[in-house]
């Protein structure tokens, strides 16, 4: 494509010059749905609630909006709401990325990290993009003013509200000017996200795109594992596919710590992303992954939301995730800027019920792949030990029928396994310690 076509494409939206320049710089050719549907308003100044999971190119729909209405003037003039640390990081490149010619001060701020170096870069900052916590922390101490902000950013609204942050994310937004313009970014609008909208924002508009990912290029499996197999098989795939980046998925902490130390014990350079851990640790096993020097992340919902990893070819559900929003995100993170992708899940008889329900609410096919030989690894667990519970099989009990292949093997028992939780208890305690980290001060991102 020419040139000046793809600057026709994104000019057409209302940018102008200095972040037109930048685009063509990055590679961009024309805009994404949510950015062709939402720029225009947003250069306008209407207040948006974007309905749009990452990997739709959110972040430049409201780093539009920011570098149009930004100046290189040192007082906060955006703010910008992310869930989790990772994502403030990535936002925070990649809207550096975005106003290379308007020279913008742009900072992220989270917590887990010193306080101390942040005083100095927000009195820097034009834009600021933070978790919760921290933010607060920042008003309550006098050292971040929003009372001449010009554009709020709430992205991943809904997984803010699910991580216990509501409270914050409504001082912080009472804490802000009143004639700021509000974007809203989300994966989907649950009644809480609306009557958010509607006390804080001033005529919203809504509007929804799809996630970037191309189905035709994703493919989608499960395999259907004896009890007591699940790990072994995961090593074995693992050791005998030799794709790009690999992520596998955990539902709680400690089954992604079991999992990497288990996959380091068995010779797999694997390493742990999730909310328990260091900030610092957690930076670096990011860089790492980014630059390829580790090729398995072993990582939890939470940690791993919005993030855009180039490269990352299989995605492994290790854990069935507890609802659907985190399936499509799991699978989001592969198949990602024309590449191939596939997003795998493995089954042993616990996951059976959970992935009944997911197929239920999913409109895509999943295909069963038969179990190659798989030798028994030796796994070395803190928790009990657990046993099978029989002879299932995942049968396909979906309401549709007849889409799930009916695997005859029988389980055999979980001689090295652990006992497994159902992972709701857990989830309610995750929920109850970042309620309480709230309620003591404490920022911890999970
Ligand atoms: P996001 O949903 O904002 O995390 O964006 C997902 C990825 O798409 C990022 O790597 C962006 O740099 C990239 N991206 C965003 N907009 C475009 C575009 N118009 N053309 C090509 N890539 C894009």
């Amino acid at each position: 494509m020419e040139t000046n076509e793809k600057i026709e494409n994104f000019q057409k939206l209302g940018i102008k010059e200095g972040l037109l320049r930048s685009l063509i710089d990055l590679g961009f050719e024309k805009p994404t749905e949510i950015q062709e549907k939402t720029i225009p308003l947003i250069i306008q100044g209407k207040d948006i609630i974007g309905g749009a999971a990452t990997g739709s190119g959110k972040t430049l729909a409201f780093g539009a909006g920011i570098i149009e209405k930004c100046n290189a003037e040192k007082y906060v003039q955006a703010l910008v709401l992310v869930p989790t640390r990772e994502l403030a990081e990535q936002v925070t490149k990649e809207l550096r990325k975005f106003s290379k010619y308007k020279n913008l001060g742009i900072t992220a701020v989270y917590g887990g990290v010193s306080i101390n170096p942040q005083f100095e870069a927000i009195q820097e900052a034009d834009v600021v993009v933070g978790t919760p916590g921290r933010i607060l922390d920042h008003l309550e101490r006098g050292s971040l003013k929003l009372k001449n902000l010009k554009l709020l950013v709430l992205d991943e609204t809904d997984r803010m509200l699910d991580m216990g942050f509501i409270e914050d994310v409504e001082r912080i937004v009472a804490a802000c000017s009143k004639f700021r313009q509000t974007l809203l970014f989300s994966a989907t609008i649950p009644p809480e996200i609306a009557r958010l909208a509607k006390e804080y924002m001033t005529g919203p508009i809504e509007v929804n795109a799809e996630i970037q990912v191309d189905p035709k290029k994703l493919k989608q499996a499960y395999y259907d594992v004896p009890d007591g197999l699940k790990f072994s098989l995961l090593v074995h795939l693992l050791k005998h596919e030799h794709p790009g980046l690999i992520m596998v998925f955990c539902n709680t902490q400690s089954n992604t710590d079991f999992v990497v130390r288990n996959l380091q014990n068995n010779g797999i350079d694997a390493k742990a992303i999730h909310g328990g851990l260091s900030q610092d640790k957690r930076n670096k096993t990011m860089n790492l992954f980014h630059s390829k020097a580790v090729s398995v992340l072993v990582c939890t919902d939470v940690a791993a939301r919005g993030l855009d990893i180039k490269g990352v070819s299989h995605v492994y559900n290790y854990d069935v995730p507890n609802e659907l929003n985190n399936y499509v995100h799991r699978i989001g993170r592969t198949a990602r800027a024309g590449a191939d992708g596939i997003a795998i899940t493995i089954l042993a008889s616990r996951d059976y019920d959970q992935f009944s329900r997911l197929l239920r609410t999913l409109e895509v096919d999943i295909e069963k792949i038969e179990l190659p030989e798989v030798e028994r690894v030796r796994i070395i667990t803190q928790e009990r030990r657990g046993f099978g519970r029989g002879s299932r099989d995942f049968a396909g009990r979906d309401s549709r029928g007849g889409r799930f292949g009916r695997d005859s093997r029988n389980s055999r028992p979980n001689r090295g396994g652990r006992r497994m939780s159902s992972g709701n208890s857990r989830d309610s305690r995750r929920a109850l310690r970042a309620r309480r980290h709230i309620n003591h001060g404490g920022y911890g991102m999970r």
